[in-house]
């Protein structure tokens, strides 16, 4: 069948695409959910967090109605606190490891309660921090993902000036042009960027892409020094027969299109296979069920128990009536007239444990054939190879490689986040980028 476009009304476009997850419907809720909170001395929930927000001591600032307090004590640990709030998968997180957990209750609503805060800070436009005098220091930081301006409001904090370089023209990276809009919308995102450049000292080129318009080695003449927020790039190749059909896509590009163009604008199969079951392709699966596809079927070559993503994710595609097939990687695509029409897989089982503690997939040499109109491909993502590579950066396997300290092989130049770690979550990066700018300013009081 052909791929079909455009195929709900602007009213179910906007229902699919709401807030999963809304906030408290008035401060009374939020109380009381705040005064759950046992106020825990060496707080799992903080431990829990890559940031270390410090949970228990926001939690109690709600209780006192001290929200301007609360939300300082998120931002001062992480500036994305709002888009973490919406985005964060707390359920392996803080809300994981909550005590309630242990005694068999709800834990507490730590996200929706971070949110409350956060909110009200962004809405209102509280001006929680001040900068330090110039320190006379300039760095570039390419990348305006939650990386890049993690790092620079941090070196904005301390009087350094920081110049962001982003090829796209927003910033907010994969949370802007990534997450699904039912986590976090695309207004929130620019109210977001705009919030946390309004401390100063930051200004955003966009439309400026390192490779392309702006060298390496022109930022070095023109910088103290250089933080590289990159991220990774498109979705990796499934190296199989038939990849290059119509209707085969990239997850991220899908996605991408989907924020980008608006929903009626995307193209959507009826049958659509999803390959893969990390964090993208669960986004990517339920958006293309909610764009109207008729069958969406998740195809992951391992079983339940070593999926990337968490149970919250999975029963969200499956409550949008998305099909899994555990054990199964896809061996080729068909088509007729160069468009998809088949998907073939092989059937697999577990075999010996690799090297990351998990069971190998092992081909069983059966197959089994899906009848699709289109492939979404999500088995994982690489990096910017030929930029890395091109400009000497010691990498492995795409990802810039970093010594303790954060920094790459070549002098006065940082790397973070996804470009590092190859794909995690917004808060890995952005404590990444706090920890970049650390170490940038070390170097510089050093130098
Ligand atoms: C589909 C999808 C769903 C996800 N869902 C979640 C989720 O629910 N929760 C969660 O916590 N995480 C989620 N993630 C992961 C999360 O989005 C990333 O871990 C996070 O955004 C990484 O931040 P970063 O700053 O390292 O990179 P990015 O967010 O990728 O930002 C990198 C920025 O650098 C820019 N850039 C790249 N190359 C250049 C260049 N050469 N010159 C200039 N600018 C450049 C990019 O345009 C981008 O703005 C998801 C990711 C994807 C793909
Ligand atoms: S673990 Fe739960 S109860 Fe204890 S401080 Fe954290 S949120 Fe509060």
């Amino acid at each position: 069948m052909a791929i079909a476009n455009n195929r709900l009304t602007t009213e179910q476009y906007q229902q699919n695409f709401s807030d999963i997850h809304p906030p408290f419907v008035n401060k009374s809720a939020a109380l009381v959910e705040a005064n759950r909170c046992l106020f825990c001395y060496d707080a799992p929930c903080t431990k829990s967090c890559p940031t270390g927000i410090n949970v228990p001591k926001f939690i109690k600032q709600i209780t006192t109605d001290n929200i301007k307090g609360s939300a300082h004590t998120i931002f001062i640990s992480n500036i994305f606190g709002g888009g973490c709030s919406r985005v964060c998968p707390v359920e392996k997180l803080c809300e994981g490891s909550c005590v309630y957990n242990l005694l068999e209750e709800e834990p507490i609503a730590i996200a929706k309660l971070q949110r409350y805060a956060t909110d009200k800070a962004i809405e209102d436009k509280w001006k929680l921090f001040d900068r330090k005098p110039s320190n006379g220091k300039k760095v570039a930081v390419i990348g305006a993902g939650p990386a890049g301006l993690s790092c620079a409001h941090v070196l904005s904090r301390e009087g350094t000036e920081v110049t962001v370089f982003e090829k796209e023209s927003k910033g907010g990276g994969l949370m802007t042009y990534g997450i699904a809009a039912y986590k976090v919308t695309p207004q929130f995102c620019e109210e977001e960027v705009e919030y946390i450049t309004s401390l100063g000292g930051i200004e955003i080129k966009y439309g400026q892409e390192l490779g392309k318009n702006i060298s390496l080695m022109d930022l070095q003449r023109d910088f103290d020094a250089v933080y590289l927020g990159i991220g990774v790039g498109v979705a990796r190749q499934l190296d199989i027969p038939g990849e290059d059909l119509e209707g085969v896509v990239d997850a991220i590009r899908f996605i991408y299109d989907i924020r980008t163009k608006g929903y009626p604008a995307v193209t959507v199969g009826d049958k659509v296979a999803v390959i893969g079951m990390g964090m993208t392709a669960i986004d990517a699966a339920t958006q293309a069920k909610r764009l109207g596809a008729k069958e969406v079927t998740l195809v992951y070559r391992r079983t339940e128990a070593e999926k990337p993503c968490t149970n919250v994710e999975l029963d969200i595609a499956k409550l949008d009536g998305c099909e899994v097939i555990w054990l199964a990687a896809p061996k080729e695509v068909k088509g007729e007239n160069g468009k998809v029409t088949q998907l073939v897989c092989s059937r697999m089982q577990l075999g010996e444990l690799d090297t990351n503690g998990r069971r190998s997939p092992v081909n069983t040499g059966e197959t089994f054939t899906l009848e699709v109109d289109m492939v979404i491909k999500a088995a994982g993502q690489v990096a910017f190879e030929t930029l890395v590579s091109g400009e000497l950066l010691q990498n492995n396997k795409g990802k810039i490689l970093i010594d303790t300290n954060g920094a790459t092989n070549i002098k006065g130049v940082y790397a973070g986040g996804d470009a590092v770690n190859g794909g995690k979550e917004v808060v890995d990066a952005v404590q990444a980028g706090k920890d970049g700018a650390k170490a940038i300013l070390s170097y510089l009081e050093n130098r």
